[in-house]
């Protein structure tokens, strides 16, 4: 037997998250040919990650996306292939602002980007030898298993095990060039996948239990036998793979050629997004994808003659258009600026076209099931995980919210007159005679008032501290030392020694926003002392989102 047929489990699925680039990496043009596990029903029994059973549900269950999370990344090198360094792999996954090899920011940075802080994970890097020559090892599991059995011998592990999950999530990474190493074992292109499917059970040794993981090759291609820092693979590969670890399915498909021409190509990691900008710009994730992980709920409009506010994504809100008649039929309207990690989604590699940046309308068609198969979007007729439009400065409208299940219709015309105030916010309609020249001030209380009452919603957005003073996230790059946010006698005192336009947002328990204050200066006072509730408070410094709070002038 070849090694290339090393694996008769893998040659009855289609394999997971692998794509093979078709074509000279500089063309943007070319499509690419796509592998994605499939898992079958007989797989999956009741084993739906957690995260997305939160769609459409109140279901709250505990999941490892949420708040501050460690992960052990097993950094693998053979008798043949040695690994990037360590200490520089450490900061390509966890420093702030990590710029190195074009990429924008470190694997963490773009997961605390994503969640407006509300999930910071920290990933501890291991080195791991693996005594024999790479191409002996002959499927995933036997590569995986003898690196786990030398990491719980190790003791700086142990001895940072208790910050990890019960069973324990984790990155392997081997020290080739993902094609290169696909060729010496079918197994071997990047995919996340977990023992339970490819042992057929958790792995346990020492004590310590292993089960989802993300398999992903360390270097660039052609840079196989390097060393060199600057020849590790791209950002959007970490990226993609780490979040199927956390619970997300990929939005690409392929057609009867095996080339990613179905799904919301360049707009979303989980489809070609994660090569966006050279692939260092992976698209945050979308409002589908932060309610997924319940980072977000989005409000439902209602039919009426308010204007609607929409904040940029980072602001972590989103409307909802839904099915009446089947709650898992819906459409997400969310501002995707081209800041940060959206600034390339106009220049994709590898989409086969471009995307745009504006107002996405998302179309979903949730189906548990289907999505636990990790191929939503197989269908092309019937797309259930789709951008359908992008609203963008020339005044484009979108008025075809349409549905398929039980005869639903939207009760809302569609999105109109849309105004937009720089990337900040946007402004809209959603009766096509209301017109609408500019955003409300918000400065004024009174127009927020009127933006308040007409986002009401019986959803509220899940805040993960309830202590009056807690600082939730903290997902800001370049983070300015001397940065104060403290409440006395209802007089709330922000310092920020940085340059730059600074505005504050406040919210309340229910994600409404009541206030806004800007200021160039260093620091700036605010009276709430007449707000008799806890609210919820947001920095943002040049429109990046810095610092998020729950503070509260209740005695
Ligand atoms: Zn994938």
């Amino acid at each position: 037997m070849s090694w290339f047929d090393c694996s008769s489990f893998w040659a009855s699925l289609f394999g997971a998250c692998v794509f093979t680039v078709s074509a000279a990496w500089a063309n943007p043009s070319e499509n690419m040919k796509v592998k994605n596990i499939i898992y079958t029903e007989e797989m999956l029994q009741s084993s739906v990650p957690e995260g997305l059973s939160r769609i459409r549900s109140n279901i709250s269950t505990k999941s490892f996306s949420t708040g501050e999370r460690y992960f052990p990344v097993l950094l693998v090198s053979t008798a043949d292939y040695k690994s990037i360094d360590s200490a520089f792999v450490f900061r390509m996954f966890n420093e702030e602002g990590f710029g190195e090899n074009g990429y924008y920011g470190s694997v963490k940075d773009y997961f605390i980007a994503s969640s407006a802080g509300l999930f910071k994970p920290t990933f501890d890097i291991y080195p791991i030898t693996l005594s024999n020559n790479f191409r002996s090892y002959q499927s995933d599991a036997s590569f995986i298993l003898p690196a786990l059995d030398l990491l719980v011998e190790r003791n700086d592990f142990k001895s940072r095990a208790s910050k990890y999950e019960k069973t324990i999530p984790f990155i392997i990474l081997h020290p080739l060039f993902k094609d290169d190493a696909e060729k010496l074992c079918g197994d071997f292109f990047n995919h996340a996948f977990a023992l339970r499917y490819s042992i057929n059970k958790v792995y346990s040794k020492n004590g310590y239990s292993f089960n989802d993981y993300a398999f992903i090759g360390q270097k660039a291609k052609g840079k196989s036998s390097s060393t060199n820092s600057k020849d590790v693979d791209m950002l959007g590969s970490y990226v993609h793979e780490f979040s199927h670890v956390i619970g997300l399915k990929d939005l690409y498909s392929a057609d009867e050629n095996g080339y990613a021409t179905i799904g919301p190509l360049p707009y979303d990691v989980m489809s070609l997004g994660c090569y966006n900008g050279n692939g260092n710009y992976p698209p945050v994730f979308s409002a589908f994808e932060r309610e997924s992980m319940g980072w977000l709920k989005p409000i439902e409009i209602e039919n009426n003659d308010s204007i609607y506010e929409l904040k940029n994504i980072s602001g972590m809100q989103a409307y909802a258009v839904s099915n009446p008649n089947h709650p898992n039929e819906f459409y997400l309207i969310e501002y995707r600026p081209a800041v940060g990690y959206d600034s390339k989604i106009e220049k994709s590699s590898y989409s086969g076209k471009q995307g745009k940046n504006g107002v996405f309308i998302w179309y979903f068609d949730f189906d548990e099931t289907v999505f636990a198969s990790n191929n939503p979007n197989k269908d092309v007729n019937h797309q259930r995980a789709e951008v359908r439009a992008v609203l963008n400065k020339s005044q484009e409208y979108f008025s075809n919210f349409s549905f398929v299940n039980k005869g639903g219709t939207a009760n809302v015309d569609g999105v109109f007159n849309v105004v937009f105030d720089g990337n900040d916010r946007v402004c809209f309609t959603v009766k096509r005679s209301k017109t609408l020249d500019k955003c409300p001030d918000i400065a004024s209380s009174s127009s927020v008032a009127e933006l308040s009452s007409s986002s009401v919603s019986s959803s509220s957005v899940e805040y993960s501290s309830s202590s009056s003073l807690a600082t939730v996230g903290l997902p800001g790059r370049h983070m300015a030392s001397g940065m104060q946010m403290l409440l006395s006698r209802g007089i709330l005192n922000v310092e920020t020694p940085m340059p730059g336009k600074k505005t504050l947002r406040f919210y309340d328990a229910i994600g409404n926003m009541v206030g806004e204050h800007s200021f160039v200066e260093s620091s700036a006072s605010i009276d709430i002392s007449g707000w008799n509730r806890p609210i919820f408070v947001q920095l943002d410094v040049n429109g990046r989102l810095l610092l998020a709070k729950r503070i509260s002038t209740l005695p």
